[in-house]
């Protein structure tokens, strides 16, 4: 068993408006159960999600949170943009974002873009994976998947990884259960979190810095699937969620500390 990593050379700096699919199509001939693999960075800077530190205005709630971490108001104010709860605001910011990912900052990058701006993420980054795919099978007239990542950092492990944050048919997840061990007995619990692994290989390739390398194709692993499929279907739900409730918890009862320091 083998599969390659290909990355795809010559891509350009991306800009606001550029043409992902044509730009990805020019540069490798995609064969027919190829899993494309883009960085959001790319994603987002061709949806035009590039923002001038100095333009944004903190509103009440980034102040206030910027009072408690000591970080910049204007930044607090862009992750708060796109975020539905804020999970820890100390050290980092941990926050879902509106798109129900969890990871810090929303995603935002001032990473590989030019000095006092922001890269945000792509706001429906699987809606940005299912356009991008269906215009990469039209041009290639090949049946491709489409894994959206972004480097996040895990719970417990130091070190960051690629994570998949928008899916176009590929399933997110592999369920191995019900199907049997190497003695016979039947697995009841392992879900494979097939995206994530993808991610993570093609993140070895496209690195963290300067590399210009957007863009990764896996080839020789068929996980193509004929339906529509979502990243949600890899979010625990607030219910089975223990971290979350941990995480909130704890938040609460900082503000209350923090609430009754200040009224005494
Ligand atoms: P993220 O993980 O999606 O936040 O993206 P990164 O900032 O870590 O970048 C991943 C890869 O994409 C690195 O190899 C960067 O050098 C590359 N990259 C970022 N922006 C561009 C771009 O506009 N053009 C090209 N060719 N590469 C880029
Ligand atoms: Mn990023
Ligand atoms: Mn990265």
């Amino acid at each position: 068993m083998k599969f390659e990593a290909i990355a795809v050379e010559n891509i350009p700096l991306i800009h606001a408006g550029d043409d992902l699919p044509s730009i990805i199509c020019e540069n490798i001939e995609l064969q027919d159960r190829d899993i494309v693999i883009v960085a959001s960075t790319i994603v987002a800077k061709a949806e035009g999600e590039i923002f001038r530190l100095e333009d944004i205005t903190p509103e009440k709630m980034a102040l206030e949170i910027a009072a408690r971490n000591g970080k910049d108001a204007r930044f607090i104010q862009a992750v708060l943009s796109r975020s539905k709860e804020v999970l820890v605001e100390k050290p980092f910011m941990l926050v879902t974002t509106l798109a129900g990912h969890t990871c810090v900052n929303a995603g935002i990058d001032e990473s590989n873009i030019e000095n006092g701006f922001l890269i945000y993420s792509p706001e429906n980054p699987n809606a940005s994976a299912s356009s991008l795919g269906q215009e990469l099978e039209k041009l290639s007239g090949k049946k491709v998947s489409v894994i959206v990542t972004d480097t996040n950092g895990r719970a417990f492990k130091i070190g960051q990884t690629g994570a998949a944050i928008g899916v176009y048919k590929i399933k997110p997840i592999k369920r191995w259960i019900g199907e049997k061990d190497l003695f016979g007995k039947i697995l009841e619990i392992t879900e494979e979190a097939v995206v994530d692994e993808l991610a993570g290989a093609a993140n070895l390739l496209m690195g963290e810095g300067g590399g210009g390398t957007p863009v990764i194709v896996i080839r020789g692993l068929d996980h193509y699937c004929e339906e529509n499929t979502f990243i949600k279907e890899i979010y625990r739900s607030d219910e089975q969620d223990i971290i979350k409730k941990g995480l909130r918890c704890l938040q609460k009862k900082e503000l209350n500390l923090k609430n009754k320091r200040f009224q005494s």
